[in-house]
């Protein structure tokens, strides 16, 4: 055995051939995350290197026909984090950003996610980098469709389960579950979740997302002697996640004070108009032109006066270069990765109370999971039982990893990798290494 090649592997950020250091981008951060997790984990640390590495990385050319007869080339990804607690689950999004660095820090925090929340279900992502704005509705479906077609292999109900993410929604699900079915010559619904209702998707996940955020976003509030009515909210982001989050924040009497999205930024002191507003942004594709409220410039957003920031958009949002600015009481993570590790410490140094993105925003997963279950049995829940179970397992998770924060007095990003991590190493010694 080279035992020099085994100690550097065991080394600090042993990173794979395949990753420029200078690169890392979200994997970079998710990597200071699970270091920050490996003193906690006791004698499962000796396993922790998995939760460094991607089980499976398949990067696909998804060639498709354009309107005008060209031929476009665009790059797509799925990404298998880990599967030890179950099959791949997790979300695929289109949007032009997208890197693989990106898709492997997202996939790991599904696992991460998934296992705080305790579905029995590993971690994967996917995405196409394009601008889907730019395509018509025939080009997206071939895109889609094609995508599905490449990443066949490996996706399946038993293997990887994609879902909605960034820029992708029901009818692209419908798309993927059609042409998995057409590839495999049956019908399975249980290959993807966040479909249309009418074709195995399930009541309640629209908005699951977004009620997990105000579902969780209740429970720290308690704890912090925070009143949601009347509370000052600004949200990043007024997509499925951030639209529905502020929608069920205003219900509750609190004021939608700021929210900005990629069209602009806007104010209103005495709080939003949540539904006008809603409807605004599904006729003009964003909160940009809104005439109820005043229009604030991008870079004033992070120095709102508020009770509640919701990041509700992309990763890396949350800065060191912002962080000392926000007024919020408390953060909670609409987006995945949408603060890095030096903005935590910097928030954590003033009080201001992270609800991490593997918790907050579990609330979709849930749900998909609870579509993969009824898809499987042929058997429909109502949407009150499945808000009911939602909720309930939102509260559990929290209430959880509360706890592990208050007793280990850690953050509760750090306290809620704990509570996962230890539950993917516990599997994965259980299993054991094969052969
Ligand atoms: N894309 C969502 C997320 O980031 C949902 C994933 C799923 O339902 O599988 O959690």
């Amino acid at each position: 055995m080279n035992l020099s090649a085994t100690a550097a592997a065991a080394g600090p950020h042993p990173l794979p051939s395949y990753l420029n250091a200078d690169e890392l981008g979200p994997w970079g951060n998710y990597l200071q995350q699970v270091d920050r997790v490996i003193p906690h984990l006791g004698h499962l640390a000796r396993w922790a290197e998995t939760l460094k590495r991607p089980k499976r990385i398949l990067i696909v050319d998804v060639p498709i026909q354009m309107d005008d007869g060209r031929i476009a080339h665009f790059e797509g990804y799925r990404v298998q984090h880990n599967i030890s607690r179950g099959p791949g689950k997790g979300g695929v999004r289109f949007h032009q950003d997208v890197t693989l660095s990106e898709v492997m820090a997202l996939s790991a925090w599904m696992s991460i996610k998934n296992a705080a929340v305790n579905v029995p279900y590993g971690g994967a992502k996917g995405g196409i980098r394009v601008d889907p704005k730019t395509l018509s509705p025939g080009e997206l479906e071939r895109m889609t469709r094609r995508y599905t077609s490449e990443i066949g292999i490996i996706i399946g109900p038993n293997k990887d389960i994609p879902a909605p993410d960034v820029n992708t929604n029901e009818q692209t699900m419908a798309w993927m579950m059609d042409t998995y079915a057409m590839n495999t010559g049956s019908t399975a619904t249980g290959v993807v979740t966040g479909k249309p209702v009418d074709l195995g998707g399930s009541l309640g996940r629209r908005e699951a997302t977004g009620r997990g955020v105000y579902t969780v976003g209740v429970e720290a509030a308690r704890h912090l002697g925070l009143e949601v009515a009347g509370a000052r909210v600004a949200v990043q982001g007024f997509g499925n996640v951030g639209g529905i989050s502020a929608k069920l924040f205003a219900e509750a009497g609190a004021r939608i004070v700021a929210v900005q999205d990629h069209g602009g930024s806007i104010y209103c002191e005495a709080g939003l108009d949540v539904p006008a507003l809603l409807r605004h942004v599904a006729a003009a594709g964003s909160v940009a032109g809104f005439d109820k409220a005043e229009v604030l410039a991008d870079d004033k957003f992070w120095d709102v006066d508020c009770d509640i920031l919701i990041p509700a958009a992309l990763e890396q949002q949350i800065t060191v270069h912002n962080a000392h600015r926000i007024k919020a009481r408390m953060v909670i993570e609409g987006a995945n990765g949408p603060t890095t590790p030096g903005a935590d410490d910097i928030l954590q140094s003033r009080n201001i109370l992270v609800v991490p993105d593997v918790i907050a925003n579990a609330g979709g997963v849930t749900v998909s999971y609870f579509e993969w279950v009824q898809d499987f049995s042929s058997f429909f829940w109502d949407e009150e039982e499945i808000n009911a179970r939602l909720v309930k397992i939102m509260k559990n998770a929290f209430a959880g990893v509360w706890s592990v924060s208050q007793d280990r007095k850690v953050s509760l990003r750090t306290a809620t990798f704990i509570v996962a991590c230890q539950r993917i190493l516990h599997t994965r010694q259980l299993r054991g290494l094969y052969p």
